[in-house]
């Protein structure tokens, strides 16, 4: 076939291809082009799960006569007109391709009116072309409206899902937007019935109701706020605390600079700040903000705009762990009410590295730190154990008794408190551990016979290239031949480690990140399981001052609600709760 250009409309179905996946695709980019004229109130109403009629109307300013033939042309956009702008994007659409994109793959009809005109003007395509505009009924605004979506792209339509599978992705869709932008109210309408009703959510109690409505009520029972600033990074929001999670990575909605991203350096960030307060397999709940100048990031990156690239990934990365660390750090004894709170005459949550022996950088040492450490919990009782008045109580209250061996009961002001004392002496222990491990730095020892490792030719140059990196990380090696690596010293608490997995995992990370939390997470699962087995276990009788001790320790330790596998280490039932068991009240 000889080279030819192709017809406008083939180039723009070809666009299509891209841009509109499915119905919820299209949704998203009326949404956006919504949000972007200013519209306070959006309608999304769907029939057949987007397949028959999807439209999208808004109370915006609406566009002109003369501009609505514009709007659906490919690149034509109101929003970005040199390349300085599309540096410093600020809003959700820039390419201009969105309207011309849907319209070459279904049934479009435009309808528009501005402040200005008499009435409303309509436009609809037919056969790619946009016809006459047309007088129209219709208030100030704009009002999308698309049929039959891939009627002339059987391809695509074929894949089309059950209707009431496309129609959770738009909800699912219609679900982000409206926790992006609380100031505008929200309707959605599934075969005319109202799924979704959300006016605009302006105070913090609103906003608040508005994330019960979208993420549950249970996800905001136990949210923590987020509001963090660094330089010109904020970062705001909610995360759950760990002992709220989920099977599936359902609830985690992060946006920058308002637009809903999926994004590995977040991803990256979140995962680690999680890393061993979260149950093994379960995913963490979040709603987060990130804000940044526009100029600091890409958006630039995908058609469909859910991918951003950040100009200083490192410092996004940094700030996010720290914040989120930070925040679940400090909610060690439960959220909100429960914390350690001023006047109780509780010490900020620091953890004690008094108790750490210099050299617990050697394996050797670490069963006697653990016993002494056990020591060091048993004299104890630095409170009193006798009953108190109300003002004194610290916020795990004073130890009753113990059950069964497994669990110590206590009283606090709000009624009963369950804990598992083997979990929160695991996550003392491991605190600890940790802390003596941050203040030595990561030890290291020669092997008294160097493992030699084959790698492919790719990965031997890698590890020269970092080798400064790797001995920052504990880790020398030379390389010894073409293909293959000899290994003379690794930290001191990983020799059993499986050495070979261990350096190209590091070296891969090195590589793609810039920077490796390898060694650092393996060292953790090591301190982890030394703590688990140095913890009192089960069975083991302790005295009313013993478990005392065991519950001041809790409330001074960072994230002690929940212990090193993220299994909570103590429960409250409050009196209302035990009230209700027993139909007190009724
Ligand atoms: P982009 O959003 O990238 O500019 P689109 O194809 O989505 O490209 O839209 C083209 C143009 O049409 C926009 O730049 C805007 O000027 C106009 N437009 C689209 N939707 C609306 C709306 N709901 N209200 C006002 N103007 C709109
Ligand atoms: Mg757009």
């Amino acid at each position: 076939m000889a080279i030819h250009a192709l017809p406008d409309f083939l180039i723009n179905q070809i666009a299509a291809g891209e841009v509109v996946e499915r119905p919820a695709s299209v949704v998203k980019e009326l949404i956006e082009n919504s949000l972007d004229a200013g519209a306070h109130s959006i309608s999304v109403m769907i029939e057949q799960g987007g397949k028959r009629l999807i439209r999208v109307s808004d109370d915006g300013p609406g566009i002109s006569r003369s501009d609505l033939g514009l709007a659906l042309q490919r690149h034509a956009t109101s929003k970005i007109s040199s390349i300085e702008d599309l540096e410093a994007v600020d809003s959700l659409g820039f390419r201009g391709e969105a309207l011309s994109s849907i319209a070459s793959v279904s049934r479009m009809n435009l309808v528009s009116r501005t402040a200005d005109a008499e009435h409303a003007w309509q436009l609809g395509i037919k056969s790619g072309k946009p016809g006459n505009a047309e007088p129209a009924a219709g208030e100030t605004g704009t009002r999308v409206e698309l049929r039959d979506l891939f009627y002339n792209v059987p391809a695509r339509r074929k894949f089309l899902r059950a209707d009431r599978t496309e129609f959770s992705h738009i909800d699912e869709l219609v679900k982000k937007m409206a926790l992006a932008r609380f100031d505008v109210g929200f309707e959605l309408i599934h075969n005319a019935k109202v799924i979704r009703k959300l006016p605009p959510a302006t105070s913090p109690e609103q906003q608040a109701e508005r994330v019960a409505k979208l993420c549950g009520r249970e996800f905001l029972e136990h949210a923590l706020l987020i509001e963090e600033q660094r330089a010109d990074l904020s970062l705001t929001g909610w995360i759950a605390e760990p002992r709220y999670n989920r099977a599936r990575a359902d609830r985690q909605f992060f946006y920058v600079n308002g637009r809903i991203v999926r994004d590995r350096v977040i991803a990256h960030a979140v995962r680690q700040a999680f890393h061993d307060v979260l149950f093994h397999g379960r995913h963490p709940a979040f709603v987060l903000f990130l804000d940044l100048p526009s100029r600091a990031v890409d958006v630039n990156v995908h058609p469909r705009k859910h991918e951003v690239r950040f100009r200083d990934s490192r410092m996004v990365h940094d700030f996010l762990y720290s914040s989120l660390h930070r925040r679940l750090a400090d909610a060690g004894v439960g959220a909100g009410a429960l914390r350690p709170g001023t006047g109780m005459g509780i010490e900020s949550a620091q953890p004690d590295v008094s108790v750490f022996p210099r050299q617990l950088g050697m394996a050797m040492g670490v069963s006697e730190q653990i016993a002494h450490y056990a020591q060091a919990l048993s004299p104890a009782g630095q409170m009193p154990a006798e009953p108190f008045d109300g003002d004194e109580v610290p916020p795990l209250g004073f130890a009753l008794a113990q059950l069964h061996g497994v669990y110590i009961l206590a009283q606090n002001t709000h009624g009963l408190v369950l804990v598992d004392m083997h979990a929160a002496h695991e996550r003392i222990t491991y605190e600890r551990l940790k802390a003596g491990m941050a203040a030595e730095g990561i030890r290291s020892q020669a092997l008294l016979v160097p493992v030699s490792v084959q790698v492919s030719e790719r990965e031997a140059d890698q590890a020269e290239v970092h080798a400064d990196q790797l001995r920052g990380l504990g880790i020398e090696c030379d390389r010894i031949g073409p293909e293959e690596i000899l290994i003379r010293k690794v930290p001191t608490l990983l020799q059993k480690a499986d050495l070979k997995t261990l350096l190209m995992d590091v070296l891969s990370e090195l590589t793609i990140d810039g920077e490796s939390s390898r060694i650092e997470s393996e060292m953790d699962a090591v301190l982890s399981s030394m703590a688990c087995h140095g913890s009192v276990r089960a069975n083991r009788q302790l005295s009313i001052p013993e478990m005392n001790a065991l519950l001041r320790d809790m409330e001074r330790t960072e994230r002690s609600a929940q212990c090193n596998h993220g299994r909570p280490t103590w429960i409250q039932l409050d009196l209302k709760k035990l009230d209700q068991l027993f139909l007190r009240g009724r």
